[in-house]
């Protein structure tokens, strides 16, 4: 059995359901910002496992609280708490100055669990449970997260679940139409992240805070893309110094190993019941522990500071391509959070820069999304900006010639 890229691709293809367009390629190792596939070939992850890996690939760290919990305690069900659980849910509550949390395994996840619990407060309250989403947002691929989502989400899946309305991002206006009895919460990306990287505006978040302040409804900010010191602090909410009643978390949370949480105000949290809520996972000894080195090492290296200068950078780096050769409309994100908007669909840039061992990705079509770990060091972000000019000057040299 020769373990290439070609053969575990192909093998991947007889088994795995065929949900995900793949490129042909394993990766077998990864170390800092920089992964290896299976046939050798090095490359610089400027897509993080998506916003997962912060710390890059087996952090010394996270690789060690791993393993020491490993041989201690893996898993114990949620009849009883464990040393790392217990630490973890005090470091996030202290952390978000929010009041209490709930540990789960993914985005989608948490997602399911803030809008569970906006949905009790809000009947406990005699209201409806209608909750507001934004168009172009990304809340996950559970039946329910759909039903906030896109509509191509959606196709081939109705029915869809009923008491969603989505409503444009950005616009107060918009919003304010729908509150009436009916609605429990607005749910919303502080930083879209797979509609293309789109922050939202200072004044609509603050706004929105306001309006359901006014109507007594919940604002959830879903941090699962944008948090975890992505933005250039550690959650994006504090850009804009708005606090949500219930916020979620996963992605970058446990360093790669599949860890998400929610938070919420005590208000909120007075209205759970024991057996209101449950998971067999969420809040595993194992997945805590990556979790809490995680947190404390992107806080004791200072990588908020180290995404807000790198992601300006590169900022920079973009506008200066963008005046040269055209072909970018707009660069946009917050920290290491960067879409590049190009006039065109992104995926040939994505497969040339991939063909040159950068990764990188197309999101909503024509963004480039470049979300590297925050540790990634500045020589690899020049040898990238090189790449990527090369490519960029390529691509408008074809089209023009
Ligand atoms: N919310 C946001 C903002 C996301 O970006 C994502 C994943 N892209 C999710 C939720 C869903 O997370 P998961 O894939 O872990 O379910």
């Amino acid at each position: 059995m020769q373990v290439s890229n070609d053969y575990l691709y192909n093998e991947d293809k007889k088994n795995y359901l065929p949900t995900f367009k793949r490129f042909p390629l394993a990766f077998i190792k990864g170390k800092g910002s920089r992964v290896w596939d299976a046939d050798g070939k090095e490359y610089i992850d400027m897509l993080a496992g998506i916003a997962v890996n912060n710390l890059g690939h087996c952090h010394p760290k996270v690789v060690k609280a791993i393993q020491d919990q490993a041989a201690v305690l893996i898993h114990v069900s949620n009849f009883f708490v464990s040393p790392p659980q217990v630490a973890l849910s005090k470091l996030l509550v202290d952390l978000s100055k929010l009041d209490r949390v709930f540990l789960t395994n993914s985005g989608a996840e948490s997602v399911e669990g803030a809008m569970k619990i906006a949905r009790k407060y809000a009947h406990t309250h005699g209201r409806g449970g209608r909750i507001i989403s934004m168009e172009n947002s990304f809340h996950g691929r559970t039946l329910a997260t759909i039903a906030t989502g896109q509509a191509k989400y959606q196709q081939g899946f109705e029915p869809i679940p009923a008491g969603f309305v989505q409503v444009p991002f950005n616009d107060l206006d918009a919003v304010k139409v729908q509150m009436d009895n009916e609605v429990a919460a607005v749910i919303i990306e502080p930083i879209q992240g797979e509609g293309g990287i789109i922050p939202a505006d200072l004044a609509y978040l603050k706004g929105l805070r306001k309006l359901c302040d006014e109507n007594n409804v919940l604002l959830i900010f879903d941090e699962v893309q944008c948090g975890i010191g992505r933005s250039g602090k550690f959650f994006a909410k504090e850009h804009y110094d708005v606090q949500p009643d219930i916020m979620t978390l996963a992605k970058g949370l446990g360093g790669g190993v599949p860890i998400g949480a929610f938070l919420c105000k005590k208000k909120v949290a007075d209205v759970i019941n024991f057996g209101d809520h449950g998971t067999t996972f969420g809040g595993n000894p194992l997945a805590s522990a990556a979790a809490l080195a995680t947190i404390k090492t992107i806080l004791e290296e200072d990588l908020c500071t180290a995404a807000d200068e790198k992601g300006a950078w590169i900022t920079q780096r973009v506008k200066e391509m963008a005046d040269k050769y055209g072909m970018i409309n707009e660069i946009r994100g917050l920290g290491l959070m960067i879409g590049v908007q190009l006039d065109r669909p992104a995926a040939p840039l994505v497969k040339a820069l991939l063909d040159e061992g950068v990764i990188a990705n197309a999101t909503a079509e024509t963004v480039l999304r470049l979300v590297p770990p925050l540790n990634i060091p500045q020589s690899d972000l020049e040898e990238v900006m090189d790449k990527l000019e090369r490519n960029i000057e390529k691509l408008v040299s074809e089209k023009n010639g």
